[in-house]
């Protein structure tokens, strides 16, 4: 993110108006770039003031330690979104890992009780229970995809 597109944001950032990946690329840049954070602390200052005269309320006494818990609370809301959107892809891996494990284990089983007096309905359950957890596996498979492109969009 350049300078002028980071304090394009600023008043974005103030009002709590950038979505989540807007806000990790802001965050980046105040947090390395000196005269963006700079302006930052005065235009929350003035913008708070005037929020808080328009209010009627009493003015802050310290905007500077206020603006630090603000950029402090942005921080841990990304390592919050973060952490959920990767528990989440971590507990698909584990019912995929589940799956395959599972068909691999009917898989085994139909071999070993290729009796040909029971085939026909152990054949029957297995086909069923195929059918039913392949929708099941295209469904996970499409929400994964749909997250990692909402990733992505978001990336850009
Ligand atoms: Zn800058």
């Amino acid at each position: 993110m350049t300078c002028i597109e980071a304090q394009s944001l600023i008043t974005s950032y103030v009002n709590d108006e950038l979505n989540i990946s807007e806000l990790e690329d802001f965050l980046e840049h105040v947090n390395s770039c000196p005269s963006c954070r700079e302006e930052l602390g005065v235009y929350y200052a003035l913008l708070t003031a005037m929020k808080q005269l328009d209010e009627d309320r009493n003015l802050s006494a310290d905007y500077n330690q206020e603006l630090e818990d603000k950029l402090h609370r942005s921080q841990e809301r990304i390592v919050h979104v973060k952490y959920v959107y990767y528990r989440k892809k971590g507990i698909l891996i584990f019912l995929f890992i589940l799956l395959a494990a599972f068909f691999g284990l009917k898989d085994y089983t139909a071999r070993i009780e290729d009796n040909p007096v029971k085939e026909s309905t152990f054949r029957l359950r297995v086909t069923y229970n195929k059918a039913r957890f392949e929708e099941l596996t295209d469904g996970l498979e499409l929400y994964l995809n749909s997250h990692m492109q909402e990733e992505s969009r978001e990336a850009q």
